[in-house]
C-alpha cells in the first residue's frame, strides 16, 4: 500500500458479451501514474480514451454502461471491481465491442488475469479519498451511503421476495485476499421470466446458465446450485467495489447499501466526488 500500481504486462480476456451474445476482446494494459482507469474502442475508427468515471457512466438499468466522444461500453463493473479490489490505479482498458465479455459472470476470471499479469508498484504515491462526513442516498427503501472508517469496509443487505434468496446481509473488510476468497467467485443473477422478456426484446442474448444464476419459481435452475452460501448479496457487494472504482480514486470508508443498485451507486459516487468538503485527500504512504 502507499504507491500506485499497474499491471505488469498486458492481461487479455476473451468471451460473449451478456447483451449481445456476440464474442468481445478486451485487453487491460499498464498505464502511467496518474492515469487512472482509461477506457477505448478498438472497433470504433478514431476512438479516443475516455476515463471511467462517475461523470462518464451513460446507463445504470441492469449494468453499469461507461462512455462519451461517440461510444459506450457496457457491462464495466465486474472487471473495475477485480482491479478496483487488487488495488490497482492505472489501466488502459482496450475493448472490440459494447460490452465487456461476461465471463462466468463473476470477478473470479478477471481477478486471476490480473494476478497472473503481475502487479508493478510504480512511483508515485496513492491518492487516498479519507471520508470525513458521511454521505446519504434514499429512495424508497433502497439506500446507499458512505460513512468516515480508516480502511475500506463494504456491508450489503439484499432482500427478495423469493425462497431461493430472501434476506441476506454482509459485511467485510476489503482486501485483496478477503475479495479473492469471499467476493470474487459470486456470480450474477436473475430470475427465467425476466430474461425471456429481455431476450424478446434483443438484450441478454448472452445470458444462460454459463455466465448468470438464473431462478425460476421453483429455485435455482442452475445444475450445480450455488457457488457458496449467500451468493447473491456477495455478487451485491462486487458490483459495488465496480461502481465505487469510478470515482477513480482509492476510498477509505465505510459503505453501506439497502438493496441498492447501479443507479444509487452512481450517485453516491458523483455526490461524493463534487462534495469535497466532505473528504480529504491523503497520500498515506508508510
Ligand atoms: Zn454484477
Amino acid at each position: 500500500m502507499g504507491f500506485q500500481k499497474t499491471l505488469a504486462k498486458v492481461a487479455t480476456f476473451k468471451g460473449i458479451g451478456l447483451h449481445t451474445g456476440k464474442e468481445v476482446n478486451l485487453s487491460v494494459y499498464p498505464a502511467p501514474t496518474n492515469s487512472g482507469y482509461l477506457l477505448k474502442r478498438k472497433d470504433v475508427v478514431d476512438s479516443v480514451m475516455v476515463p471511467m468515471l462517475a461523470n462518464k457512466v451513460m446507463a445504470t438499468s441492469m449494468a453499469t454502461t461507461v462512455g462519451g466522444e461517440g461510444f459506450t461500453v457496457s457491462t464495466v463493473e465486474h472487471c473495475l471491481s477485480a482491479a478496483c479490489a487488487l488495488e490497482l490505479d492505472n489501466l488502459i482498458f482496450e475493448v472490440d465491442g459494447p460490452e465487456f465479455p461476461i465471463m462466468d459472470g463473476s470477478a473470479s476470471v478477471f481477478f486471476e488475469g490480473f494476478d497472473s499479469s503481475g502487479i508493478l508498484q510504480q512511483s508515485a504515491p496513492k491518492n487516498y479519498i479519507v471520508v470525513k462526513d458521511k454521505i446519504f442516498f434514499e429512495e424508497g427503501d433502497k439506500s446507499a451511503a458512505i460513512e468516515p472508517y480508516m480502511g475500506f469496509k463494504v456491508t450489503a443487505e439484499i432482500d427478495f421476495e423469493h425462497s431461493s434468496i430472501g434476506h441476506q446481509t454482509m459485511s467485510l473488510e476489503m482486501s485483496p485476499s478477503t475479495f479473492k476468497r469471499e467476493i470474487s467467485l459470486a456470480r450474477t443473477f436473475g430470475f427465467f421470466k425476466d430474461a425471456e422478456a429481455l431476450k424478446a426484446r434483443g438484450l441478454a442474448l448472452g445470458g444462460s446458465l454459463d455466465n448468470a444464476i438464473i431462478l425460476d419459481d421453483s429455485g435455482i435452475m442452475n445444475p450445480g446450485g450455488l457457488r457458496m452460501e449467500q451468493e447473491f448479496v456477495r455478487h451485491k457487494i462486487l458490483d459495488a467495489v465496480g461502481d465505487l472504482a469510478t470515482l477513480g480514486r482509492p476510498i477509505r470508508g465505510h459503505l453501506i447499501l439497502k438493496k441498492a443498485g447501479h443507479d444509487l451507486m452512481n450517485k453516491l459516487v458523483k455526490t461524493l466526488d463534487e462534495k469535497s468538503s466532505s473528504w480529504t485527500e491523503q497520500n498515506l504512504v508508510y
